[in-house]
């Protein structure tokens, strides 16, 4: 144990986060939770934090378990993995971005171990430039971006505008832009127009947009499922994905970003910035779950993840059937395992978030995402189908 010492530190520190809110949203709710499970001696049925519970899909865990037993034998053991991805994943990466028709090279692609961590990373190789996130959208955008000393403004994308934000209403020049196709919280997903507006206004307004395709393997229409389907995306974006939600990779740690080679600001490379970021900073994502990605990336292992991805999505209905049955207006579900809902009777979302927490059963407070989701709550399809049921009967008493 430390005990007091008398010298007071004078480091100057980051003055920024003193303008951040309250908590991180996902922090403040666990402490809630913490609160009620001291109360009631039991834990609530979590339709909130969006975590994934089905395990890691076959394929994926023997590809693990191979890779484990290669690095127990002298001569197939690695140390260091390369900063950028090993070449058999980055051509894993390749290869399923040519099934919806976008060609990459593979030193476009970059490794990671998470789409938050490289979603607010990559703030590091920009400038003091103005920064735009939708509102309702994940957290994560707008905290990294203030903690970094940049000035964001949210544009609302709430039920008038089907909770998709148009290029029409975005006038600033020189800009980074996070757009989050299919959406969290909304589950609002971007059509090939409004995605192609919104490359051309990039391009004509110098800007940068910032595209997350993390839930891109929901989508079940002909949506796009990365901005590289628009041309020109090229010029003016990054994609940062993740196998997180795709294949069940929340505890195992594997994402990607894309940074185009055709991707300059005032003539520098973006591609080479990045590059330069990453291998001055990161050290790389680990040999095993590098298989274990290639695995759910192959196209066998691809299909077998998605029974994962189905099984959410039966979920996901049945929450919006029991929200249809008591006439709660709500949206997402389709091409997204997140619900989002109206609270009822007026309740503001903290207030129906205490109010579901008393029925044993959390959600996520619509607010915490942003002003505009205040009113609203997610309900997330990622729980068993049991305790999906559970939750769902419990909350029909204060929908
Ligand atoms: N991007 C969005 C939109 C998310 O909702 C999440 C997780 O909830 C992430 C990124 C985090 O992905 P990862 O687990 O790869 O860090």
């Amino acid at each position: 144990m430390f005990t007091a010492g008398f010298t007071i530190m004078n480091v100057p520190i980051n003055e920024n986060y003193e303008k951040l809110d309250g908590g991180y949203l996902f922090a403040e709710i666990a402490k809630r939770v913490r609160s009620y499970e001291e109360r009631n001696g039991k834990k609530p049925l979590s339709l909130g934090v969006g975590d994934v519970s089905l395990p890691l899909s076959q394929c994926v865990v023997t590809a693990m378990k191979e890779a484990a037993n290669e690095m127990g034998r002298a001569e197939t053991f690695r140390g260091y993995p390369p900063y950028f991805g090993y070449d058999f994943l980055r051509g894993a990466i390749r290869r399923h971005y040519a099934r919806f028709g976008v060609l990459l090279d593979d030193d476009e692609i970059f490794v990671s171990d998470g789409a938050k961590s490289d979603s607010a990373n990559f703030g590091d190789i920009l400038g003091d430039a103005p920064v735009f996130v939708c509102d309702p959208v994940y957290p994560v955008y707008e905290d990294a971006n203030i903690m970094a000393g940049r000035r964001v403004t949210r544009i609302s994308a709430a039920k008038e505008n089907g909770f998709v934000v148009s290029a029409k209403d975005f006038s600033a020049e020189s800009a980074v832009i996070y757009l989050c196709s299919p959406n969290n919280p909304t589950g609002a997903v971007y059509d090939k127009n409004v995605m192609s507006e919104w490359v051309e206004k990039a391009k004509s307004s110098g800007s940068l947009i910032i595209f997350d395709s993390s839930y891109q393997a929901y989508i079940v229409g002909d949506e796009p499922r990365s901005i590289f389907e628009i041309d020109g995306a090229d010029e003016c974006a990054v994609e940062i994905s993740s196998l997180s939600k795709t294949a069940g990779f929340t505890g195992v740690r594997c994402s990607w970003t894309v940074v185009p080679k055709n991707l300059l600001s005032r003539g520098r490379s973006i591609n080479e910035m990045w590059a330069r970021r990453q291998s001055t900073k990161f050290n790389g994502v680990s040999y095993v779950t590098q298989r274990a990605a290639e695995a759910a990336l192959s196209y066998a292992g691809y299909e077998e993840c998605r029974k994962n991805i189905d099984y959410y999505m039966e979920n996901a209905r049945l929450i919006m059937r029991a929200l249809s049955e008591k006439g709660v207006y709500h949206t997402g579900g389709k091409n997204s395992p997140y619900v989002w809902a109206k609270c009822p009777r007026g309740l503001s979302s903290r207030e129906f978030f205490d109010a579901a927490l008393e029925c044993g059963v959390v959600c996520t407070p619509g607010s915490g995402f942003g002003s505009a989701g205040e009113g609203y709550f997610r309900l997330t399809a990622f729980n068993t189908r049991q305790n999906t049921i559970n939750a769902t009967s419990a909350l029909s008493s204060i929908l």
